[in-house]
């Protein structure tokens, strides 16, 4: 392979849910868009992210570079005495967009995951402890995914946690929008009905 396209192939193959097979289609696109614009696009993107944006050194949350901590972490107008825990900053982007919490965040970047090597060492997990006792919150909310790992992340979490003398919650999981009781599959029923809500 020519030095120039093996070299985006392997930077691109280690970027999440990005195979190999992935990369080198990208690359391809990118050698057959020439002179579109297309890879100075990306360049410039990808200069942006670098000088631009940071994760916000208390909660995780994706945040301009000049602005840490971020804007949720310092809102006087925020609840202060809970925490939503979270897997992936993405995921406090998706529940602001909701608008159904009010509270400050916590990004774990990740969960536990022995086939990946991911244990609580990966995570942050210690610097959520230390949140929890400097911020004396007083419950925590887990809304981590909902496969298995995950599962097993919040188990162990929700039991460390409660040692520390904090409520912790879970968000209910319902189901999703436009789907119907008969699609849907037997643990997500569950909890559906669990964290039913009187009317
Ligand atoms: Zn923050």
């Amino acid at each position: 392979m020519i030095e120039a396209v093996d070299r985006l192939v392997s930077a691109l193959a280690k970027l999440p849910g990005l195979g190999r097979r992935s990369a080198e289609r990208i690359a391809l696109r990118l050698v057959r868009d020439r002179g579109r614009g297309t890879t100075a696009d990306l360049i410039s993107a990808l200069q942006g992210l670098e000088s631009q944006v940071r994760l916000c050194s208390t909660c995780g949350a994706m945040t301009p570079a000049d602005r840490d901590p971020c804007r949720i972490c310092t809102d006087p107008r925020r609840e202060t005495r809970s925490l939503c825990v979270v897997e992936d900053p993405s995921d406090i982007a998706s529940i602001e967009a909701s608008g159904a919490y009010q509270g400050r965040y916590h990004a774990l970047m990740g969960r536990l995951s022995p086939m990946r090597g991911e244990g609580p060492r990966q995570l942050r997990v210690e610097a959520l402890v230390r949140r929890i006792g400097d911020e004396r919150i007083e419950e925590v909310i887990l809304a981590l995914n909902t496969d298995a790992e995950s599962e097993s992340t919040a188990q162990w979490l929700a039991s460390k946690l409660a040692a520390l003398g904090v409520k912790v919650s879970r968000i209910a999981y319902g189901l999703p929008v436009g789907s119907g009781i008969a699609y849907s599959d037997p643990v997500t029923l569950q909890r559906a009905i669990a964290g039913r809500m009187r009317m």
